[in-house]
C-alpha cells in the first residue's frame, strides 16, 4: 500500500503516509483483564465496605471498561490524532469557512490563570478584568464594522443571525407592525433562510443576477411594506463584492425595511471598508472565522451582533456598561431587550483569542490580512482558471468558486475531485456550495498560506485535472491513501460506527 500511495504523489512533494496498518483498530479489542495504566498508593485510611457507603447505588457488576497499559492508551489516541487532518498539518481550503491559522499567542493568553479560572458568578468587583476584555473587544469590533452597538453573546454565526433578526423583529414590532417577509438571495448560506423561518418570517427567495449578485431593479420591485429585512452576505458566497450596496440599502430604507448583513465573509473587508458606512443596519461576525479563534469539529464559536443606534434598545441582556464610579457593570435593566440569548456572557475564551489577534495585528495588520487573503484567492484563481470552469467572471475577493463542468464530460464531479485532493495531502475545498453554481468547487486559502503551500495546492489541482482526462477512474475511486475510502455519508452521520470491529 505504501509504495502505491507514494507513486501517486508525483507532482507534489507532499506525502500522506499510510503506515502502521498492522496496528489498525487496537482499541477496545486490545483490552486484556488486569492491565492497568495507574498504580494507587497504599491505603492510609480504614477500609470500608462500599455497600455500607453506597447502599443500593452500588454497582452489582463491574463496568466493562477497556483495560490497557499507559503506553497502549497513549499510542491509541496519538495514532488516532494522526489519522485526522488539521490546519496545523496543512492547508484547509474550505470555502466560506475561513479556516485560518490560530496563532499560538492566542492560546497562551486565553490560558492565563486570571482569565481561564475566572468564574462567571464572581462579583463584578472581582471581574473588572474580564469585563474590560469584553468591553475592549466590543470597541475594536465597532471600529472595524462602523456600527454603533454590539453584543458578544451569540455562540456562533447562525446564533448571531438569530439574534440579529430578533432585533429586527423587535424593532418592527415596537413600530406597531412586525411585517411578514425576509428577502434572501438564492446564493445565501443555508443558515439565513433557517434563521428567518425560526424567527417567524416567511422567506422570499431572491434570484441572483448573471454576475452572481443582487439585481437592483428586481429588488426595488420585491421590497414592500411587508418586508422586514434583506439578509445579504457581502461579499457574497461566490466571493463577489456587492457594488450596488448603497442603492440596495436605500431601496430597503425607503420602504422602512432593514439591511441585515451576514458578516461571515468579513475576512475580505476588515480594514478596507465598513458595513456601518455602506448602509448596513445589523450584522453578525464570525470570530471563529475572521478573527482566528479555532473552529471545526464542533468546537466553540462566537457570533457577535453589531447594530445601528435604532436597534440598540433591543440588544440581549446583560450589556456591559461603565458606571459613574468608573467600574464596569452588567446592566440587566433594559425593558425593550429581546432577553437573554446565551447563558452568562457568551464564549469568553473566544473573545480573548479574538482580542489577542486583533491587538497583535493592529489596524495595519488587519488590513494586510485582508489584502493577503484576497491576493491568495486570486493567485489560485489565475493558476487554475485554464483547467477549471469559472462560472462567474466577476473579480474574486477572499474565495474563488469554480465548477466541475469540464471534468463532468469525463464523468467526474466536484465531490470526486475533493476526495482525490485528500490523496495529495490537502483537506477538501467546499463541495457543491453555493447552490447557484452546479458542481461548485469553493476554495478559500485565507491569508495564512505561503506562496509555497499555494503552489503545492495548485500542482495537486492541476495534476487531478490531468488525471480526469487520462484516467478518470483513479479520481472516481479516490481517496486511495486513507483508512476508509468512500463512506455512505448519510449513514456515517446518522449511525456512526465508533468502534473497530474485527473483520
Ligand atoms: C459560516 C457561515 C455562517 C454560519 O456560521 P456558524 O458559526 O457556522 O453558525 C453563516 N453564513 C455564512 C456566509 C457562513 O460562511
Amino acid at each position: 500500500m505504501t509504495t502505491q500511495t507514494e507513486e501517486k504523489f508525483i507532482g507534489t512533494t507532499r506525502k500522506v503516509t499510510a503506515h502502521q496498518t498492522q496496528n489498525e483498530g487496537l482499541s477496545f479489542e486490545k483490552s486484556a483483564p488486569g492491565k492497568k495504566a495507574y498504580r494507587l498508593p497504599p491505603l492510609d485510611v480504614p477500609e470500608v465496605d462500599p455497600s455500607a457507603l453506597l447502599g443500593e447505588a452500588r454497582r452489582s457488576h463491574n463496568a466493562e471498561l477497556p483495560e490497557l497499559s499507559e503506553i497502549e492508551i497513549i499510542r491509541h489516541f496519538t495514532r488516532l490524532s494522526t489519522w485526522n487532518y488539521a490546519i496545523d498539518l496543512g492547508m484547509y481550503p474550505l470555502g466560506s469557512c475561513t479556516m485560518k491559522y490560530n496563532p499560538r499567542v492566542n492560546e497562551f493568553v486565553s490560558r492565563l490563570e486570571g482569565i481561564a479560572e475566572a468564574h462567571p458568578y464572581q462579583p463584578e468587583s472581582l471581574s473588572q478584568g474580564s469585563l474590560g476584555i469584553i468591553r475592549l473587544l466590543q470597541q475594536c469590533l465597532l471600529e472595524i464594522t462602523g456600527m454603533d452597538a454590539i453584543t458578544l453573546q451569540p455562540a456562533a454565526g447562525a446564533h448571531g443571525e438569530f439574534t440579529g433578526i430578533l432585533l429586527v423583529r423587535a424593532y418592527h414590532q415596537a413600530k406597531g407592525n412586525p411585517r411578514r417577509n425576509v428577502i434572501i438571495p438564492d446564493s445565501a448560506h443555508g443558515t439565513n433562510p433557517a434563521t428567518a423561518a425560526v424567527c417567524g418570517y416567511d422567506v422570499v427567495n431572491f434570484k441572483s443576477n448573471a454576475q452572481g449578485g443582487i439585481d437592483v431593479e428586481a429588488l426595488a420591485q420585491a421590497v414592500n411594506e411587508d418586508t422586514a429585512a434583506l439578509m445579504l452576505t457581502n461579499p457574497s458566497t461566490i466571493g463577489v463584492f456587492e457594488n450596488e450596496i448603497h442603492r440596495i440599502a436605500d431601496i430597503l430604507h425607503s420602504k422602512g425595511a432593514l439591511l441585515y448583513m451576514d458578516g461571515a465573509n468579513m475576512n475580505a473587508l476588515c480594514g478596507k471598508t465598513r458595513p456601518g458606512d455602506f448602509g448596513v443596519d445589523v450584522m453578525h461576525l464570525n470570530l471563529h472565522k475572521t478573527f482566528s479563534t479555532p473552529h471545526g469539529g464542533g468546537g466553540p464559536g462566537s457570533g457577535p451582533v453589531a447594530c445601528k443606534k435604532i436597534l440598540e434598545p433591543y440588544l440581549p441582556i446583560p450589556v456591559v456598561e461603565q458606571g459613574s464610579d468608573g467600574l464596569l457593570h452588567l446592566n440587566y435593566d433594559r425593558p425593550q431587550s429581546v432577553g437573554r440569548v446565551r447563558a452568562f456572557y457568551g464564549n469568553f475564551g473566544m473573545f480573548v483569542r479574538a482580542l489577542a489577534y486583533t491587538l497583535a495585528n493592529g489596524p495595519d495588520g488587519l488590513r494586510q490580512t485582508t489584502e493577503d487573503a484576497v491576493l491568495n484567492a486570486n493567485y489560485i484563481r489565475k493558476k487554475l482558471e485554464d483547467l477549471y470552469e469559472l462560472p462567474y467572471n466577476t473579480p474574486s475577493m477572499h474565495e474563488v468558486v469554480f465548477s466541475d463542468r469540464r471534468q463532468l464530460r469525463n464523468g467526474v464531479r466536484t465531490g470526486d475531485i475533493a476526495k482525490r485532493l485528500i490523496d495529495y495531502g490537502f483537506h477538501p475545498y467546499t463541495v457543491s456550495f453555493p447552490l447557484i453554481v452546479p458542481g461548485a468547487l469553493m476554495i478559500e486559502p485565507t491569508e495564512s498560506e505561503s506562496r509555497e503551500e499555494l503552489d503545492l495546492f495548485v500542482d495537486a489541482m492541476r495534476q487531478i485535472a490531468r488525471e480526469v482526462e487520462e484516467n478518470p477512474q483513479l479520481v472516481l475511486d479516490a481517496p486511495h491513501s486513507t483508512r476508509v475510502s468512500r463512506l455512505d455519508e448519510t449513514t456515517a452521520a446518522r449511525k456512526p460506527v465508533l468502534r473497530w470491529r474485527k473483520p
